[in-house]
């Protein structure tokens, strides 16, 4: 396979049931195109008939289809980073595999590179998505917006096409935890967004729980700002200043109307709305302070159990937990025809259970 002119990558959890129609679309509109690719799809350790599936794909396409498997669950954004050490192409393209990015917008895509931009961001024209899911990403993204130096009119939209200088980029990073979208935003020169369609889901169920969600966008704001902690600092401070006001007047109301006893309650409230805000401070610190732990630990974030391509089925090479960023490299440019799988990414698991 010569070096395609786009890469399209696709991470995979537990999707048997769209993966046939996701199949004859995306090659469909990827032979239309008439521009050279390849899709690489990353099994993001799924349990059901996907692996399989996957595998029967990439027979009947073998020169245009890579299939790279995980170990285990690692999760969306490190799965896509798995599949971004493989790619090859001089764009990158990513795309979700239950069929909500119709595959036949790549080419818009596209045609924004062609005019010179180096990352295309998306806006989902009419999400089609549960109520609480538009309320919920709606809020973040205001949140966002405020809080981080990242531009983005939809950030939830995983519909982009990001340039080969960008996905190395992304791959020298060494973030425990990440949200591609975003870093890949701090690397753009260019940027341009445009305006996609969305449709819903064309079968089974999204693989994210509200509590995966929560985490998920915790790794967007710390990721990305350190605002929810200075926030903190700064209410700290108002509370601490208006306390001792507060501790002023009763002394000179003490001195001038004498000891009081009633508004018990009062201070109950004043006492629990002062810990809850303690609590949520020191919970906010974790979230900072696990990531530190996730990163300084320098686990790999996702672990390659083995790449179909058309040199056959290659099992992961065992060469210990490999610092990625040599191994990658080597793996895209020195070995072009599939070559030796890079074993592992660089520390992180974001998608897993451990904070
Ligand atoms: N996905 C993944 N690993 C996960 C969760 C999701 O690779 O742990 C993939 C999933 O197969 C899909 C994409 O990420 O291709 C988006 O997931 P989903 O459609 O469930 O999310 P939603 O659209 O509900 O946000
Ligand atoms: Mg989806």
């Amino acid at each position: 396979m010569s070096q395609p002119e786009v890469s399209v990558v696709i991470p995979v959890y537990n999707e048997e049931e769209v993966l046939d129609a996701l199949f004859s679309r995306l090659y469909t509109a990827l032979d239309e195109l008439g521009r050279g690719y390849e899709v690489i799809f990353v099994d993001d350790g799924s349990r059901d008939r996907s692996v399989a599936m996957l595998r029967e794909q990439f027979q009947r396409r073998p020169d245009v289809t890579r299939v790279v498997l995980l170990q285990a669950n690692a999760g969306q954004h490190a799965a896509i980073i798995a599949g971004f050490a493989q790619a090859r192409g001089q764009r990158v393209v990513t795309l979700d595999s239950d069929l909500q990015n119709p595959p036949e917008e790549i080419g818009r895509l596209l045609e924004q590179m062609d005019a010179g931009h180096d990352y295309v961001g998306s806006i989902r024209r009419k999400r089609n998505d549960a109520l609480w899911r538009h309320v919920g990403s709606r809020l973040m993204n205001g949140l966002r917006e405020r809080i981080t130096h990242i531009r983005m009119t939809d950030q939830g939209c995983m519909l982009r096409a990001y340039d080969a200088a960008i996905i190395r980029a992304i791959l020298d990073s060494r973030e425990v935890t990440t949200f591609i979208p975003a870093l890949a935003y701090v690397f753009a020169h260019n940027p341009t967004e445009i305006t996609v369609e969305h449709e819903e889901r064309a079968a089974g169920e999204s693989k994210y729980s509200l509590y995966k969600l929560i985490r998920l966008n915790f790794d967007l704001v710390t990721s990305f700002s350190l605002a929810p902690l200075q926030m903190f600092s700064l209410v700290g401070m108002g509370v601490a200043g208006a306390s001792f006001l507060f501790v002023v007047y009763l002394a000179l109301r003490r001195l001038i109307i004498g000891p009081e006893v009633q508004g018990v309650f009062t201070l109950f409230g004043i006492a629990f709305f002062i810990m809850g805000l303690i609590l949520a401070g020191i919970g906010l610190l974790g979230e900072y302070l696990g990531r530190l732990y996730l990163q300084a630990r320098e686990r790999p974030r996702y672990l390659v159990r083995a790449v179909l391509d058309q040199q056959g089925e290659k099992p992961a090479a065992k060469k210990k937990t490999a610092r990625k960023k040599t191994a990658s490299r080597k793996s895209t440019s020195a070995k072009p025809a599939g070559g030796e799988a890079a074993p592992s990414g660089n520390a992180t698991d974001s998608g897993s259970d451990d904070a």
